[in-house]
């Protein structure tokens, strides 16, 4: 399950309005929620049906795009399909894309973006990773490197690596976050 990020409640907050995204990407145990499905207490226009008495994580839950206002409002994840968030773990910015738009992170400006994320990163050891389902594809200033399969929730490091064919990344996986 994906840890998700407890923030204090900013008031600069943006406010979710229209979206749901994050009740479609993330696993959400407590109301038997498979990750990328879309809750079954969720519908477009209403929202959560059970807002009041929704679960600790979906109440802890603030994406970057909602509580830090240097995201450009391009990443409104109705509109960009994709939820960035820090995980708490190991300090990463995950992207997580709507696997109904597999690509989007592809897309203008969002992969240039979060190249330029990256870069503001790496310098702190951080990484970018974007996962499409449990597909994961790190971004570096230069470029993207898939990095196989692994889940969000799994605590890992990503260290550069050199072989013949020039650098690479190998992923030590850690403990996952459980539940
Ligand atoms: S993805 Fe972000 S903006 Fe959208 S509903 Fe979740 S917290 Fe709100
Ligand atoms: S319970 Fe409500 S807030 Fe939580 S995932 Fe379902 S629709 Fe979203």
């Amino acid at each position: 399950m994906i840890q998700i990020v407890s923030r204090p409640a900013a008031p600069e907050r943006r406010e979710c309005g229209s979206c749901g995204m994050c009740c479609k990407l993330f696993h959400i145990s407590a109301v038997d929620k498979p990750a990328g499905r879309w809750c079954r207490h969720w519908a477009a226009g209403p929202g959560c049906a059970i807002y009041a008495d929704r679960p600790e994580q979906c109440r802890e839950f603030f994406c970057l795009w909602m509580s830090d206002p240097t995201v450009a409002d391009a990443w409104k994840p109705e509109r960009s399909r994709i939820v960035l968030s820090i995980f708490p773990g190991n300090g990463f910015l995950y992207a997580q894309v709507d696997p109904s738009a597999p690509h989007a992170w592809r897309k203008p400006p969002y992969f240039d973006d979060l190249r330029r994320m990256a870069a503001g990163l790496q310098e702190l050891n951080r990484r970018v990773i974007v996962f499409v389902g449990e597909n994961a594809t790190l971004v570096t200033p230069q470029g993207a490197t898939p990095l196989g399969r692994m889940s969000p929730d799994e605590n890992f490091v990503v260290e550069p690596a050199f072989g013949p064919d020039g650098p690479t990344f190998r992923v030590a996986r850690g403990q996952s976050s459980g539940a």
